[in-house]
């Protein structure tokens, strides 16, 4: 007999299916992992069986030995069905569905101690494995760490000196030699060690809960549509506990920054620990071994996890939640780029189970899928222990501005954080605040300059003074006049939370603050520390950008200040309007959730935008109407898609090359093959360079099928056929991040 075996490697040439006989001594079935010679290697090479056949049309070598561990059928098929979308390798993918620490030969290690090194990659995965292969990184132990890293994405040295039998010297090299980093970080240890956790039991569910609760089947998708506190989590509690009653186990997902210890407790103290696995990037190597034999054994019912967590072996899986399924987090952006959602989609497909995706403010697509039949409607109106939603204020820049009023904080925000300050109360500012883009905007009148094609904010190039469209390209001389009122007060937008708290400690000298942003939120660090210091010390004014926003619940914060809600309304994305509604939304969330009223106040250069007025009145269904109209009339998501080609390169002129060189066979094809789409000419990339490469785009705009995925797999094997000195490229369907 013949397997079909792909063998394990990010190399696009690898990425086919190569014949192996296998030796009548072993057992061998899809998914089987082997090893197996490979050309003129020394080495073994390791590959997964993908397929077994009769015979082959080529003259084969033997299949050398096998692990024990293999992947099941169904997510061989997943794989497959993974690299078609995301153009990627199946071994890309099939490297998700692999245990943690592979290449292990012994996994015994916990960490125990609370701060810990974290080894991570210093540089891209492509850029190291380049170096590999063209032999600039030559000792055996070095590409063992670094393979080792990039498949496990971080490990401790422990781990490293475990699982590849290299010291702790050569990890010291590398980082010396600019491919690892080194953090010092806080561990979570055993989300479960030394906790005594009081149980708690089934709350009698709200009629609208019962409803909602009961509307849900045997298979098929929902959306749970709930305003914050609504008890959507009650459901899923009770969800996961119809599952375990049938023996059956359940996925949920959360975002990466809300999987706080407080969200596992809630889930350990309903159905206590041993039947439940968390997944997360945070623990050791060793630790998330554990869980992923706890969850293959079958041991563990309930997995909760980051995006990833959706590959997790659950054994007689019924029941897939995504929670806060808006968040940006469930898409990857790293290869594979995959959605978690899409990933769900299909494997409640495969398995015909329920989806439910949860949400307070649900994405424009999904919410859409629920008008189109795919998805059931399922609707929380109100909070479940009967808190109001907090009164929202609007306050004019424009109008601070003429009132000569020229510091971040308007006078009505400056009111309510002293009265706030009196009643000891506490208050998060808010400055929102996304990525690197600056845009310009007019204080006096809020005007922004747009691209009159595509409707998006102009960003501005400081090195060349220009304004451009991240879509189309187009481009104009930067503005110092307003042309709407001819002010000269032109801002360009970019304000940091370092300058906001230098304001506010000035402004309230006896007020304690506390910030969390980029810069004091180190890679994989503190978060959790920050927002745990600000609850427990009872820390007057929490100042932060978007990690604010997520997770915990803080009983004293009875004020939310919005420093200016435009800096996401002019990112340069179709999505800014969305993004900007959901943001404020889930902050004005965070203020008074319990007894206490609580009161948001959002500054902004724009009162009468509807994705703000319509947060002040806290209504995404007008929200979504009045949206859904617009992506109509301008062709965005969900009525087209729009796919990314990403082009780079260290050398400009290369890069130039190349991406005219796709756009030229690009526009061949679609000319002579008569595709109906959208194909735009090569822009530099919003952030035209990152780590020393430049970077290009080509945009599309179509809707996506079949003959486009063919096409843009063409438009790759063109690529690679080119011969280019560092140049790269890749594909993305709809990424959230236009960055
Ligand atoms: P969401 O997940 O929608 O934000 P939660 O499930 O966290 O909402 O519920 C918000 C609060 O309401 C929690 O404190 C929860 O204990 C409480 N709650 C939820 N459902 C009920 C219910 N049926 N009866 C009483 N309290 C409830
Ligand atoms: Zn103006
Ligand atoms: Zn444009």
């Amino acid at each position: 007999m013949i397997a079909e075996v792909i063998i394990d490697s990010s190399v696009k040439t690898l990425n086919r299916i190569f014949d192996y006989e296998i030796p009548s001594d072993l057992e061998v079935k899809i998914g089987t992992r082997v090893f197996v010679p490979f050309g003129n290697k020394k080495e073994l090479e390791e590959g997964i069986v993908v397929g077994i056949k009769e015979k082959s049309n080529y003259k084969v070598k033997e299949i050398a030995s096998l692990q024990e561990e293999q992947i099941k059928e169904e997510y061989i098929n997943l794989a497959k069905w993974m690299s078609e979308r995301y153009f990627c390798n199946v071994a890309d993918c099939l490297r998700l569905m692999l245990p943690p620490g592979r290449k292990s030969k012994n996994v015994l290690n916990r960490v125990k101690e609370k701060r810990v090194n974290f080894v991570t990659l210093a540089k891209d995965t492509d850029e190291i494995l380049l170096d590999i292969e063209s032999g600039k990184i030559k000792s055996e132990k070095q590409k063992n760490v670094l393979e080792f890293i990039i498949n496990n994405d971080s490990a401790t040295i422990q781990d490293i000196e475990l699982f590849t039998d290299a010291s702790s010297s050569i990890v010291k090299t590398l980082v010396k030699n600019g491919y690892l980093e080194i953090n010092n970080v806080q561990v979570e240890r055993n989300p479960f060690l030394h906790k005594s956790i009081v149980k708690s039991v089934d709350l009698k569910l709200t009629e609208e809960q019962k409803d909602a609760f009961n509307k849900i089947g045997d298979s098929g998708k929902y959306l749970l549509y709930g305003i914050t506190g609504s008890g959507k989590t009650e459901i899923y509690l009770r969800l996961i506990s119809k599952m375990l009653k049938q023996n059956k186990s359940s996925i949920m997902l959360v975002p990466e920054i809300s999987l706080t210890p407080q969200t596992v407790d809630r889930f350990i103290s309903r159905f206590g620990e041993e039947q439940i696995a968390v997944l997360h990037s945070k623990l050791s190597i060793g630790e998330r071994f554990d869980q992923w034999n706890k969850i293959k054994s079958g041991e563990a019912k309930i997995i909760i996890g980051a995006r990833s967590a959706i590959f997790a072996p659950a054994v007689n899986l019924g029941l897939i939640i995504i929670d806060e399924e808006h968040d940006e987090s469930y898409q990857s952006e790293m290869m594979p780029r995959y959605d978690a959602r899409e990933v769900a989609e299909y494997l409640v497909n495969d398995k015909n189970i329920p989806l439910v995706l949860g949400s307070a403010t649900p994405d424009m697509n999904t919410f859409h899928k629920t008008e189109t039949g795919e998805y059931e409607l399922l609707t929380l109106s109100k909070r479940a222990n009967n808190s109001n939603l907090p009164t929202v204020e609007i306050v004019d820049l424009r109008q601070e501005l003429s009132n000569g009023n020229k510091s971040m904080i308007s006078k009505k925000l400056h009111e309510e954080i002293e009265k706030n300050l009196e009643a000891k109360k506490q208050t998060i500012l808010y400055l929102n605040r996304r990525g690197f883009s600056t845009f310009v905007i007019c204080r006096d009148c809020g005007y922004t300059v747009k691209c009159k094609r595509c409707d998006i904010t102009l960003t501005y190039h400081k090195y060349e003074h220009k304004l451009r469209c991240h879509y189309c390209g187009y481009e104009q001389d930067e503005v110092r006049v307003c042309p709407e009122c001819h002010s000269e007060n032109i801002r360009y937008f970019g304000t940091g939370t370092q300058k906001l708290e230098e304001e506010i400690k000035k402004l309230f000298p006896t007020a304690s603050t506390i910030r969390m942003d980029v810069d004091t939120v180190s890679k994989k660090n503190s978060h959790e520390q920050i927002l745990n210091k600000f609850k427990e010390e009872n820390i007057d004014i929490l100042i932060g950008t978007q990690m604010v926003v997520k997770g915990h619940h803080f009983p004293n914060v009875t004020l939310v200040g919005v420093i200016a809600a435009d800096g996401s309304l002019n990112i340069g994305d179709f999505r800014a309007n969305e993004k900007t509604f959901q943001i404020l939304t889930q902050v004005a969330g965070r203020a008074g959730r319990e007894k206490d009223e609580g009161k948001v106040i959002i500054q902004t250069y724009n009162p009468d935008n509807y994705a703000i007025e319509f947060s002040k009145l806290q209504d995404y269904n007008l929200f979504y109407e009045t949206e859904i109209d617009i992506r109509k009339q301008l062709k965005y998501p969900p009525f087209c898609d729009i796919i990314v080609i990403d082009m780079s390169s260290k050398d400009m002129r290369e890069l130039k090359k190349v991406s005219k060189e796709i756009h030229t066979y690009l526009k061949r094809r679609v000319i002579d093959e008569k595709f109906g789409l959208l194909l735009y000419s090569p822009v530099p990339s919003p952030i035209e360079k990152i780590k020393d490469r430049f970077r290009m785009r080509i945009l599309i705009k179509c809707k996506y099928d079949e003959r486009v995925n063919n096409l843009l797999k063409d438009s790759l094997s063109e690529f690679y056929k080119m011969k280019t000195a560092s140049a790269r490229m890749a594909v993305e369907l709809n990424p959230n991040n236009m960055l």
